[in-house]
């Protein structure tokens, strides 16, 4: 592949995008990010990540280099200089380095951030096998840290997490804290009963995924009723469907849990109109 990548105010070649071994991110995870979908060569609800990285800047005192427009017009540049039609824009931003290693966050005045900004192209995103047919998913302790809703890019356990699902043969797990589900591994989680939509409640327990947001008010635009509480997962291996939520998986059906068929063990009609209703308005809106 030879990107062109954004680097700190302009765009190279991939294998020239080079940052310092002391950059934060590095050496502590000390950095946050965001990946917004495109579809058609447009951006997916890029004003919510947007808004949700500055959340997570403001979290951690890290400095947002950027205003809306300038982000909006690097994001436009990296699709249209990568010729990008379906596909991801991952964005992140370090505490930079200044230039050793310490547990100390360093004066910002002294210390610019890191921006790095690139395109993953994922052809025919939106009509994905997974999306039609579903996937299956383990359940795993919820080992990460207490910050969840900051989009931080210390990913360990998230990594470690989907290479256990792998290896078990899924593709997501579910990760689970006292009794109850708190978030997929790098999703948000749902079931559905009686056509009721229950899913966890907003914290700082969980991401708070601009999917999940933009589904709640869709489904709710559809008369489904939404209930915002913890669920086990004895509870949705007893629903009648269940499904995740991602920028980059849109709606998925969840049809197996732990092994457990979900309901009839194929995706469900509520799950299935509720994918297509969210990839219509998000393509709808991208801009
Ligand atoms: N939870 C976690 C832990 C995630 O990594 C993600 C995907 N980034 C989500 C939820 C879903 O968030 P979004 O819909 O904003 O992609």
């Amino acid at each position: 592949m030879n990107r062109s990548v954004y680097l700190n105010g302009e765009f190279v070649p991939e294998a020239d995008a080079r940052v310092s071994v002391f950059d934060r991110a590095f050496l502590m995870g000390d950095g946050v990010y965001e990946v917004t979908s495109v579809l058609d060569a447009r951006l997916v609800d890029f004003d919510g990540h947007l808004a949700r990285l500055q959340r997570s800047c403001e979290a951690l005192s890290l400095v947002n280099p950027y205003d809306r427009e300038r982000w909006l017009a690097i994001h436009r540049e990296a699709v249209a200089r990568n010729g990008l039609t379906d596909g991801m824009v991952y964005l992140q931003i370090t505490r930079g380095s200044s230039g050793d290693r310490d547990f100390l966050w360093p004066d910002p005045s002294q210390c610019p951030p890191t921006v790095v900004l690139f395109t993953q192209s994922k052809p025919g995103l939106a009509e994905s096998p997974a999306g039609r047919a579903g996937i299956k998913v383990i359940s795993l302790d919820d080992l990460r840290w207490g910050r969840r809703d900051i989009k931080s890019v210390q990913l360990l356990y998230a990594c470690w997490a989907k290479t256990l699902a792998r290896q078990a043969g899924c593709a997501d797990a579910w990760l689970v804290e006292d009794g109850l589900v708190t978030e997929g591994a790098s999703s948000n989680t749902y079931l559905v009963k009686d056509r009721r939509i229950i899913t966890r409640q907003l914290s700082r327990a969980i991401l708070h995924g601009i999917t999940r947001s933009a589904v709640l008010r869709l489904a709710r635009e559809a008369a489904l009723e939404v209930e915002q509480r913890g669920f086990s997962i004895a509870e949705a291996q007893a629903a009648d469907e269940a499904f995740i939520t991602s920028a980059s998986m849109f709606v998925t059906p969840v049809i197996e849990i732990d092994g457990v068929h979900v309901g009839t063990g194929h995706p469900g009609p509520v799950v299935a109109r509720l994918r297509e209703i969210y990839i219509e308005e998000m393509r709808k809106a991208a801009i």
